[in-house]
Order: C-alpha cells, then sequence, then structure tokens
C-alpha cells in the first residue's frame, strides 16, 4: 500500500513512514494511492464482532507489511483496554430512526481517543523495531492534547510536546494535558491563541533542519493513522444496525474534517453510507461552501463548542483532491488561492462532493436548547459538540437510520452543559480525583527560536 501527497509532488510513502510524517514536503496530505474494498459478505462477516476485531478487519488491508497480524491485534488490544465501556463505542436510541454513537468513553473522555490511543501504540511498537527515536510537537484546543499526552505517556522512543494557548482551554482539558508526570511528555502554555499554537508547530515542520534533527513527527488530525482508526466505528455502528443489507446515514460535528472524512473513506471501502452530514457551529465555512461553492476564510468566532472553532479545515482538503480527479497541481492551486482568502469550488466537484456530504449549521442558542430538550425528551446528556451534531441531524432525518456521532463526554464541558440544563454533569468515577493531581506545565512565548531551543534541550532528557 503506497501513500501519496493531494498536492502531487512528495516521495511516495509507505503505511509507517506516512505515520511518521504527517504532513507532506510539498504542504499536501498523504492519501492512500488506492482505496481497498471490502465486499458485502464481509462486511456482513463483522456482525457480533468484538470492536478489536472489527479494527483489526478494516485496518489491516492499508497497512502493508508494518506489523504481523498478530503483533497487530496486540496493538489494538492494547489501545482500547482503557476504555469505560465494553463496547467501545456503544449506540443509543435517541427516536424513531435517531441514534446516538458514544465515542467519549476513552481515557480523555472525546473520540480523538480511539485513533490517538492506537498510534501511540503503533509508532512505539515501530520505532522499537528499529531503535529510533521520535519527537512529537502538536498544538491543540483542548482535546488533541489531552489524548495525545495520554497515550504517548512512558512511552520510551517518543517525546511529546503539546503547545496549548494559555488561559483558552477548560479546566478538565487543561488538567488531563498537566497532570500526567512521565518525563517524555511536556505541556507548553503559549502565551498566544491556538492558532499561534498552530502557526509555530507549522514553523518547525518547514524548518527542514530542525525537522530532521530532532525527527520531528505530527499527530495533529491530518496524521493518515488517525483517519485510519476513526473509520472502524463507521463500520461498527452501521453493521449493529443492520449493514450491509440496510443503508445508514452519519451526522458529524465537525472542525478540521478529520472525523468525517473517515466517514468517507468507509463510504469508498464499500459500506453503504447513504449521506454524510457535516455539522457545524456558528464557524461554518464548510457548510457556507456545500451550500454555495465559496470557500471562504471569516475569521474564527469562540463558541460553546470550542474543538470545532475553526478557520479553516485541513482534511478537506483530502476530499477535494478526489473531488478534482486527483489532481494534485489543481489542489495546489486552490490552496494557494485559499492562502488569499478563499476559492470557488468548480461545478463539477462541487457536484460530487454533494452527491455524498449534505451539512447544516447550529447557532450558540440552538446548541443550547438541543442540550435542554434532548435532555428532556431521552435522558441522554450531550455535550455542546454533540448537540450541535443532534440539531443538524434532526434537519435530515428521514426513512435511512441517522447515526450522530457523540465526540466527547457532557463532563468534559460542564460550564455549557450547566448553563443549558442547570445540572452540572459528573466526571465518570474512573477519573474522579483529576482535580486533585498536582499540575506540571512550562509556560512559553510565541516565539519560535525559544521554543525549538527548549524542544532540543528537554528531548532525550
Ligand atoms: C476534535 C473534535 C471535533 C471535530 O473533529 P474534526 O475531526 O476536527 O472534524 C468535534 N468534537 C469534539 C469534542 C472534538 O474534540
Amino acid at each position: 500500500m503506497h501513500y501519496i501527497s493531494t498536492r502531487g509532488a512528495a516521495p511516495v510513502l509507505s503505511f509507517s513512514e506516512a505515520m511518521m510524517t504527517g504532513l507532506a514536503r510539498d504542504g499536501g496530505l498523504y492519501v492512500p494511492q488506492t482505496i481497498p474494498a471490502l465486499s458485502a459478505g464481509d462486511i456482513a462477516a463483522m456482525a457480533g464482532q468484538s470492536y478489536e476485531e472489527i479494527a483489526f478487519r478494516v485496518m489491516r488491508p492499508f497497512m502493508g507489511d508494518t506489523f504481523a497480524d498478530d503483533e497487530f491485534r496486540g496493538l489494538i488490544a492494547a489501545a482500547y483496554q482503557g476504555f469505560g465501556h465494553a463496547a467501545r463505542a456503544p449506540l443509543v436510541q435517541l427516536g424513531p430512526n435517531h441514534f446516538l454513537l458514544e465515542l467519549f468513553h476513552g481515557p480523555t473522555l472525546a473520540f480523538k481517543d480511539f485513533a490517538m490511543q492506537l498510534i501511540g501504540q503503533m509508532m512505539q511498537a515501530a520505532l522499537a523495531k528499529t531503535g529510533q527515536r521520535i519527537t512529537i510537537v502538536g498544538a491543540t484546543s483542548g482535546d488533541t492534547g489531552s489524548a495525545a499526552m495520554e497515550a504517548f505517556r512512558g512511552l520510551s522512543n517518543v517525546d511529546l510536546f503539546i503547545l496549548y494557548p494559555h488561559g483558552r482551554v477548560s479546566d478538565v482539558q487543561r488538567r488531563q494535558m498537566t497532570t500526567p508526570n512521565e518525563a517524555n511528555v511536556h505541556a507548553l502554555a503559549i502565551d498566544g491563541s491556538f492558532d499561534d499554537a498552530q502557526a509555530r508547530v507549522k514553523d518547525m515542520f518547514n524548518d527542514f533542519a530542525f525537522r530532521d534533527g530532532v525527527r520531528l513527527a505530527g499527530v495533529n488530525s491530518i496524521n493518515w493513522a488517525r483517519v485510519l482508526a476513526q473509520v472502524v466505528y463507521y463500520f461498527s455502528s452501521a453493521v449493529s444496525l443492520g449493514a450491509p443489507h440496510r443503508p445508514v446515514s452519519f451526522t458529524v460535528p465537525t472542525g478540521n474534517f478529520g472525523d468525517i472524512f473517515a466517514g468517507y473513506i468507509a463510504r469508498k471501502m464499500g459500506l453503504p453510507i447513504e449521506k454524510l452530514v457535516i455539522a457545524t457551529n456558528h464557524n461554518d465555512i464548510l457548510h457556507r461552501a456545500l451550500t454555495s461553492g465559496d470557500y471562504v476564510t471569516d475569521g474564527v468566532r469562540p463558541s460553546i463548542s470550542p474543538s470545532m472553532d475553526i478557520q479553516v479545515s485541513s482534511n478537506f482538503e483530502r476530499a477535494l483532491f478526489d473531488a478534482y480527479g486527483r489532481d494534485g497541481v489543481a489542489v495546489a492551486q486552490l490552496m494557494a488561492e485559499l492562502k488569499a482568502g478563499g476559492f470557488h469550488i468548480s461545478q463539477g466537484a462541487l457536484q460530487t462532493l454533494r452527491g455524498t456530504f449534505a451539512s447544516g449549521r447550529c447557532s450558540e442558542d440552538e446548541t443550547t436548547a438541543t442540550i435542554r430538550t434532548t435532555f428532556a425528551q431521552t435522558g441522554e446528556v450531550l455535550c455542546p459538540h454533540s448537540a450541535v451534531g443532534v440539531k443538524v441531524a434532526n434537519e435530515h432525518l428521514g426513512t435511512t437510520p441517522m447515526i450522530t456521532l457523540a465526540t466527547a463526554h457532557p463532563a468534559k464541558f460542564p460550564d455549557a452543559v450547566e448553563a443549558a440544563m442547570g445540572v452540572r454533569p459528573a466526571l465518570p468515577p474512573r477519573m474522579a480525583d483529576l482535580f486533585d493531581r498536582p499540575e506540571r506545565m512550562t509556560r512559553v512565548a510565541n516565539d519560535l527560536g525559544a521554543l525549538q531551543a527548549l524542544i532540543r534541550e528537554r528531548m532525550n532528557g
């Protein structure tokens, strides 16, 4: 299995190389050269299997000879053993034809644990074979960083540095990043915004001398291995509702387009998905793009669903690559226009995208109202991101069963939930002592040189 860049001008890589590399050197994103198909029989045979077994069958065809089968099964088992629910991704029913996929039973209570726990295991196993070390640097608005700290702490071949905007993440998110006490993980509170943190990480990847010198790797949502791990729960949930014999649709609370792009891959592999519905908060660039064809940036406005507060959706580039007939030159041209503010999606590409994706937007008031009414009608407590999904899904219900992804546990965003329904959601018992654990972090300036010096000094330490 070979991986190619969406901009067509970077080296072709193997699965493990793509996993370690993150962003391609031409600025593009890695995608598989071909998408392996599963037959209706393969999909039907997943019925009744464990989440781990389905994970093995879905991901194995993408991985070439990176791991022996038994080894890969062991990594999957290790990745999901810390989850707080035996089903890993349980499905609950909200209404006659509407289901909620609870993706928040992992160690940091957000769906990002599904991918991060697994790539922690896969990277460590791949590096242990060659004795190499890598340095992972990531920027986070909260959930990615906490999931990464939890996944990589204590792994012997990895140093992890997470930059988060000082004072702008929730208390739960911050504590999940600052309380792991293993020496190989470092929480860095940057004096700046999430965009500043992300820009400094990009600078480090574009400084090839630094990148090669510290063996820099990325685990942000453009990492192909993360997308792949997320494909699994589209299969497990659809099969439990009767796929491949019965099609389903999904609604996905969307920010960087990584989670919903995993659904797109599941569909290309042969899972009968009718529609993939993009749900955005008031940062609605994707909804506007799909409606008007204009992909135009508009500044980020903070919301009560902060993990979806984005200016541009990085992974959308992968969907554009396919919609433009896998023309890397065309994609590179669009991304150059985006730097100047935006671009218009061609009529043909827009038609293609609309064949798979639908979209909707949810305002702040609608988010709050959906938390309140969903609790009153079903007893299910939604986090604000999941509420954005449920609101948009309710507008797309039909004869096909709809599965809405619940992307975080309500206790991760207690203020917004309490404001909506008057009750403060409690942390699950297994992490009830989060607020008693000592915190450890370093305040850093928004300065590339200072950050690089700090990383050089701390790595291998
Ligand atoms: C990251 C995140 C999202 C957005 O997912 P993308 O893959 O970036 O589209 C939605 N909800 C929560 C809780 C998240 O942490």
